[in-house]
């Protein structure tokens, strides 16, 4: 029985309609932004396998890293003990961290980030003797699976069969072009209820909801209404971070310091599952007491991993090389270029980039939705030209892994004007 047979005999696959999709593609081997299936065919991943990797698949020296790890602790309980590698990352990550930043949380993934920010914000309200029992987010959201991530999501065909069970949650318009005043106009009157725990938000590019840019300067207004009203901010770097929108952390870009940070996807370099809520003093302070049921009751079995950590640690490593800033830029260019060159083009809505991460909007008589009909027209015709590119409905983005050259990028320039022409 080939792969493809075993695999569909056993296994759901996530975000999949297994009753419609096509077999999955076996994948034997990785190497650079490279994929290579059974027969030996390779893929341009140019959607950084699920917007996590970022120095290319198999890396060696990632690898070599993890390997060593592995024969010294692979994993202890991380309440009651600690080790080396956790302390390590946790002392380079705050140093990347705006100032405000005092304590890393660690979990399993960007859902548990999420989760584990939404429960502290929550719990630090309750802690200080005032119940806030709401949170503020942007439509169209994107937070993760799990059911407090959900709640802060957007409301859409990813959350329709739980809706009676999320939380109420406050939804603003995104800060987009056009809807800036609109957005902090609707976050000024919220913030008058004095009911509100905490404001979450995707920092200039919601990337599940349809790659959905806005600029720095009316998101910095909006975490400032929120600190001078005393509301928590929450920003939810599990896309951004780590060099994607041409910054090390997309808040880079603006000046007012959000009090909890959610990381998780390119973290560890796309190698392991690992997630991060870090906060601020004033946050972590409020836990302590002598009283435990202030404690904070939350912990994975797999809490900061010691092999995921050292992922980290190694991805780190190659992220401070003058090499991968030179190369963030030169994707952050061509993106740029190829862009302009989109431009008055009728087939396309929306062309635009901010950093690693480019976003096609094809023009369609359907609603611009996950669900739109072209998806599948889009995602074959790429695979049959040896290129990963997933759209969300309509929308086409690349996002490439780091390593990319400049021939590679317009190789897969040159597939999406070739789509172009054709429909
Ligand atoms: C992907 C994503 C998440 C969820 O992360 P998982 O690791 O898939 O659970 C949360 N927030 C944002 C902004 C994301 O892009």
């Amino acid at each position: 029985m080939s792969i493809s047979e075993s695999d569909k005999k056993l296994i759901w696959h996530p975000y999949t309609q297994m009753k419609t999709s096509e077999a999955p593609i076996p994948i034997v081997k990785g190497d650079g932004i490279y994929v290579y299936d059974e027969s030996g065919k390779k893929y341009i991943d140019a959607v950084s396998s699920w917007w996590v990797n970022l120095h290319g698949h198999s890396h060696p020296y990632i690898a070599e890293k993890i390997s060593e790890q592995m024969k010294v602790l692979e994993h202890v309980i991380f309440a009651g003990f600690t080790h080396p590698k956790a302390v390590e990352l946790a002392e380079r990550l705050i140093k990347k961290l705006p100032t405000n930043q005092s304590k890393i949380f660690y979990s399993d993934d960007g859902s548990t980030s999420v989760e584990v920010a939404v429960k502290m914000v929550f719990q630090y309200w309750h802690n200080k003797g005032t119940e806030k029992k709401k949170i503020i987010a942007f439509k169209n959201a994107y937070h993760g699976d799990t059911f407090g991530a959900m709640s802060v999501s957007g409301r859409s065909a990813f959350t329709m069969a739980f809706t009676p069970f999320l939380f109420d949650v406050i939804f603003i318009d995104a800060p987009v072009k056009g809807k800036e005043k609109k957005s902090a106009e609707q976050l000024k009157k919220i913030v008058k209820n004095n009911d509100i725990a905490a404001f979450i938000f995707e920092p200039l590019i919601q990337g599940a909801g349809g790659m959905i840019m806005h600029e720095p300067e009316p998101l910095e207004q909006l975490v400032e209404i929120c600190t001078k009203a005393g509301i928590l901010t929450i920003a939810d770097e599990v896309m951004t971070g780590f060099g994607r929108t041409g910054k090390f952390f997309a808040t880079d870009y603006i000046n007012v310091k959000p009090d909890v940070f959610c990381l998780s996807k390119g973290l560890t370099g796309g190698t392991l599952p690992l997630g991060i809520t870090s906060c601020t003093k004033e946050i972590y302070n409020a836990f302590l007491s002598d009283n435990s049921a202030k404690t904070f009751f939350h912990g994975h079995s797999y809490t900061a991993n010691p092999v995921a950590c050292t992922a980290a640690i190694a991805s780190l490593d190659l992220l401070e090389k003058n090499e991968c800033w030179e190369n963030i830029k030169m994707i952050e260019r061509k993106h740029k270029e190829f862009c302009n060159t989109l431009k008055g083009n009728r087939k396309i809505k929306r062309a635009e980039s901010v950093g690693t991460i480019m976003a096609l909007e094809i023009e369609t008589v359907e609603n611009t939705s996950y669900l739109n009909s072209l998806k599948d027209n889009i995602y074959n015709f790429f695979i049959k030209r040896g290129i990963i590119l997933r759209p969300l409905g309509n929308v086409i983005y690349f996002m490439p892994p780091y390593c990319i050259k400049e021939e590679e990028l317009n190789i897969v320039y040159k597939a999406i004007r070739d789509f172009l022409g054709e429909i």
